[in-house]
């Protein structure tokens, strides 16, 4: 089992931490708090999911406390007067020195978090412009994050 599990208690499971309680394997009982879960699709965190999740605190933290600090916060930084492929040059630009690494690896991990900034900058442009052109974006970025288009 790879897979993390939420307890209802909220602690999050490591791979491998949770311990069956029966047979039929319908119940687990949290390692933190001891209380006995059943087994349900919604307790499941995806690896993925959750690396997904680890990766946008990491961005949030450098937004906050590296980014906003030098180059200020919308709708007053730079970034605000960028055009969706400007954005997308950055990201571009990024991804070359990111690979690259002469500027040591420590460099090399936040251009990957840079990169997640911008896309997310990107979107957020995008979508605004799809709406001026009458498109229903709210619909769109929810058929995509439902997976149903
Ligand atoms: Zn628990």
């Amino acid at each position: 089992m790879s897979n993390k599990f939420k307890c209802s208690c909220g602690f999050i499971v490591p791979p491998g931490g949770i311990v069956i309680t029966d047979e039929g394997c319908s119940e687990w009982v949290c390692p933190d708090c001891k209380k006995v879960n059943p087994f349900q699709n919604d307790i499941v965190i995806p690896m993925r999911v959750d690396e997904w999740n680890k990766y946008s605190e990491i961005v949030s933290g450098h937004i906050e406390n590296y980014t906003i600090p030098q180059y200020g916060d919308a709708p007053d930084d730079m970034i605000s007067t960028w055009s969706v492929d400007d954005c997308i040059k950055a990201i571009k630009r990024y991804c070359d020195r990111s690979s690259v690494s002469q500027r040591g690896e420590l460099e090399s991990l936040r251009d990957l978090v840079k990169i997640g900034h911008y896309a997310c900058i990107a979107l957020n442009k995008k979508a605004t412009l799809c709406k001026k052109e009458g498109l229903n974006t709210e619909v769109m970025l929810n058929a995509i994050k439902e997976g149903t288009c």
